[in-house]
Formats: C-alpha cells, sequence, structure tokens
C-alpha cells in the first residue's frame, strides 16, 4: 500500500522564508581569503533539525561551504567541556567586543580577548586543544566537530592554503595572545590549527545539527552521542547571545532572540535551547561579515514562528492537577515537570490548606521531572514530615512513588 504523502509544515514554512529572501542579492562573498571570493555567491538553503533529531529543510542544504568563524562556538564548547570553565576564563573573557570580528581587542589588565567568538579569542581556544602540534590540535578540533554535526568532514585544502598564506592579520593577533601570556601554543601551531578548523567543509544541514546539539544540552539528536555536558552546552548558548553576531550582537537579540554564530563562508548557524538548531547557507555578506539572506531568513522566522527565547509564552500550565478532598485529608496531585516556579506555586498555593485537624497530601505520582532546586524546596518546606508511602499524623505527607525528591 502506497505511504500517504503528509506535506511537512514546517518545510512549507522553510520554503516560503526561503523564496522571501531569494531575490535579495546585495552584498558581496569576502575577498579577504582569496579562494572564498571564488565561490558562487548563489546558493541559498536553509535547514531545521529539532531536538528529537527530526530534519526539515528546503533549498541548497546539500551546498558545501567553508565553516570559518561559525566554528568558534563548538570549538569554545570543546574547550570548557575538556578543560572547565574557570581554566577557560583565565585565557579569554565572555564581554560583548562590539567590534568587527578581526579587531585587535585585548582587556588591558589581563591580556585576554573579549571574547572567544572573535578571531583573537577563537585563535586562543584553538591552542588550548589538547595536544602539542597543530595536527594533535586540530585533529581534537575535527573530531569535536565532527561529532557536533554527526559525520565525517572534511578540510577544503584549498581555503586552508589560502588563509594560511594570506592570514597575517590573524597571526598578528595571536602573537598579541602571546605577548599578553593567553595564548596556549607557539603562534604558528595556534594559528595553523585555526585555520584548518576554519577550513572544514559543512553544509546548512550540518550547522543545523551542530546547533541542534547545543539546543538538546550537549547530546546530538541524530546520532544520540553525548558530545558535551549541559554545562559547556549553556555556557556556549550564552557566548552566542551575548557575542555570536560581532557588533550586530545586541540588535541581533533585540530582533531576533536566538543565539546565533555567524561565519565569511556565508553559514549562520542557530538554535533555541530545548527546541532545534538552525542552519543557514548564502555566501553574500553584509558590511559585518554576516550573511545577509541568513540573517534576513532568521529574521523572518523568529518574527513569523515567535521564536524570540524572550518571548512571553502565557502562563504555564499549573502543576497542581486536581484537589480532592476526603474526610480530614486533602490530596493535591501533582503533574508534569516541576521546576523553581512550579514548586513556588504548589507551595504558595497550598501551604494554607494546612490546618490542625487534617492533612495535606502531596502526590507525586503524575510528576514526570522534578529541578534539583525545586526538589529541594519541597524536601525543605515547613511541614514536610516525610516521604512515605502513606504518613499518619504529619501535617503534609508528601507520596513520592517514584523517588522525584531524593533526600
Ligand atoms: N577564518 C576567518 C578569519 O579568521 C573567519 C572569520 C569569520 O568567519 N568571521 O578571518
Amino acid at each position: 500500500m502506497a505511504a500517504t504523502e503528509v506535506r511537512d509544515p514546517v518545510r512549507a514554512a522553510l520554503e516560503s522564508v526561503l523564496e522571501e529572501v531569494r531575490s535579495r542579492t546585495s552584498g558581496e562573498v569576502a575577498s579577504y581569503i582569496p579562494e572564498l571570493a571564488r565561490v558562487d555567491p548563489d546558493p541559498l538553503g536553509v535547514a531545521l533539525v529539532s531536538v528529537h533529531g527530526i530534519v526539515h529543510e528546503a533549498g541548497d542544504t546539500d551546498a558545501h561551504f567553508t565553516i570559518q568563524s561559525v566554528s568558534k562556538p563548538f570549538v569554545f564548547a570543546l574547550a570548557v567541556d575538556a578543560l572547565g570553565l574557570d581554566e577557560v576564563l583565565k585565557h579569554v573573557g565572555v564581554e560583548p567586543s562590539g567590534e568587527p570580528f578581526n579587531a585587535i581587542s585585548l582587556e588591558p589588565a589581563t591580556g585576554r580577548p573579549l571574547n572567544p567568538m572573535i578571531n583573537a579569542g577563537a585563535i586562543v581556544m584553538s591552542s588550548l586543544m589538547a595536544g602539542d602540534t597543530a595536527d594533535d590540535k586540530f585533529a581534537a578540533i575535527h573530531s569535536g566537530i565532527q561529532k557536533f554535526a554527526g559525520r565525517d568532514l572534511i578540510v577544503d585544502e584549498a581555503v586552508f592554503t589560502s588563509e594560511a598564506t594570506t592570514g597575517d592579520r590573524n597571526r598578528a593577533l595571536a602573537y598579541l595572545t602571546l605577548a599578553a601570556g593567553t595564548l596556549g601554543a607557539p603562534v604558528d601551531v595556534a594559528t595553523t590549527a585555526y585555520f584548518r578548523q576554519c577550513s572544514i567543509s559543512v553544509t546548512a544541514r550540518d550547522l543545523a545539527t551542530m546547533a541542534a546539539t547545543l539546543a538538546t544540552g550537549g547530546v546530538n539528536p541524530i546520532t544520540r552521542e553525548r558530545v558535551i555536558s549541559e554545562n559547556a552546552a549553556r555556557w556556549t548558548s550564552a557566548v552566542m547571545t551575548s557575542c555570536g553576531m560581532y557588533d550586530e550582537s545586541g540588535s541581533w537579540l533585540l530582533r531576533v532572540g536566538m543565539p546565533a554564530k555567524s561565519g565569511v563562508g556565508g553559514g549562520i548557524a542557530a538554535e533555541l535551547p530545548g527546541q532545534f538548531g538552525i542552519g543557514t547557507f548564502s555566501p553574500r555578506l553584509d558590511a559585518k561579515g554576516n550573511s545577509v539572506r541568513g540573517v534576513a531568513m532568521l529574521e523572518a522566522m523568529s518574527a513569523r514562528f515567535e521564536l524570540h527565547q524572550l518571548q512571553h509564552r502565557g502562563d504555564p500550565l499549573s502543576p497542581i492537577g486536581s484537589l480532592t478532598r476526603d474526610d480530614d485529608e486533602t490530596v493535591a496531585s501533582l503533574r508534569g515537570e516541576i521546576f523553581f516556579a512550579g514548586a513556588e506555586e504548589v507551595l504558595a498555593r497550598l501551604s494554607p490548606l494546612v490546618s490542625d485537624d487534617g492533612c495535606l497530601v502531596l502526590d507525586f505520582a503524575d510528576v514526570t521531572r522534578i529541578g534539583d532546586a525545586a526538589a529541594r524546596m519541597f524536601r525543605s518546606a515547613p511541614g514536610v514530615a516525610g516521604r512515605r508511602a502513606d504518613g499518619g499524623g504529619e501535617k503534609v505527607v508528601v507520596r513520592d512513588p517514584e523517588g522525584l525528591l531524593g533526600h
């Protein structure tokens, strides 16, 4: 029996956004790396990968391009995952620079580059990767980026050679960080690893998968492999939010509101934590080095589908599913996922029901998940006597068959 074709509404949405921006041919392909000046300016693609690993795509999502600066958040993620945040923060700051990606931007007192999304900070991140040689460091980067993408990726050797032979400004930035004591390797080791990292060849679908791996809290949603810790994913999303779009990061946060990172190869990776990753590809860049049509597609999607991360989403479902009175017992059936605000609601609304002549039962049987902070709030709430299947004499009795509250 033939399967019924169901039109994918997300794909339809991606297609409509793509057609909306197709006619925009403003901007120029990057030319300061000679090999990039030769790329076809016309491809246009967008892919979205959900945290469940479902892929939706429209346009040229198989077209390959070099990842360039979109690699930066992922290498930062690998660095904080391997070394811890404190160690990494000895080498790089996390403040938006408000300056172009290739700016000489070092904190006067510490010599740290302002953030890991600009070249100076990114070269320092590459220098912190494991190993002594450029090959070792690049091997660590390459293997990490491949895990984010969920497939083997090759280096575009022509772009690498082109960038390595013309990359004096990046070498100058590396020398400045070396002099300031923040570079973790000799200049040629750090910059060679960095140039190879920028020359990794990817598609819009790869960028969407990589961003989705941040959105899940560090697990590639397609391969199901954990690539980095939840903390590393959160820190990376935070730095993308504040610094990902260079000197356009503030207005990007205002208008689009998704953590994102652009690259001069024409790619942008964006994500909505807990929901999805998006990858866009269109090589013509605006004056700040961001893809003109990539920015336009993400702006349109954010506005049309209410994707801004700070969007008010209405009151969440109350965790109090039902309240039943049975003789001298009031049973509150709690449900769903309970985090700080849910615990606050339960405790504030139900504590007036605790009286001298009766007891309140908090039933957690239908609760699917509880955050650590919420569990602590319940455990320390006045009158919560114990976590027994069946209490007697206490004012508040907790039924917690799955042991969600811990101890
Ligand atoms: N490889 C490029 C450089 O270092 C990356 C810049 C970018 O994508 N913004 O100049």
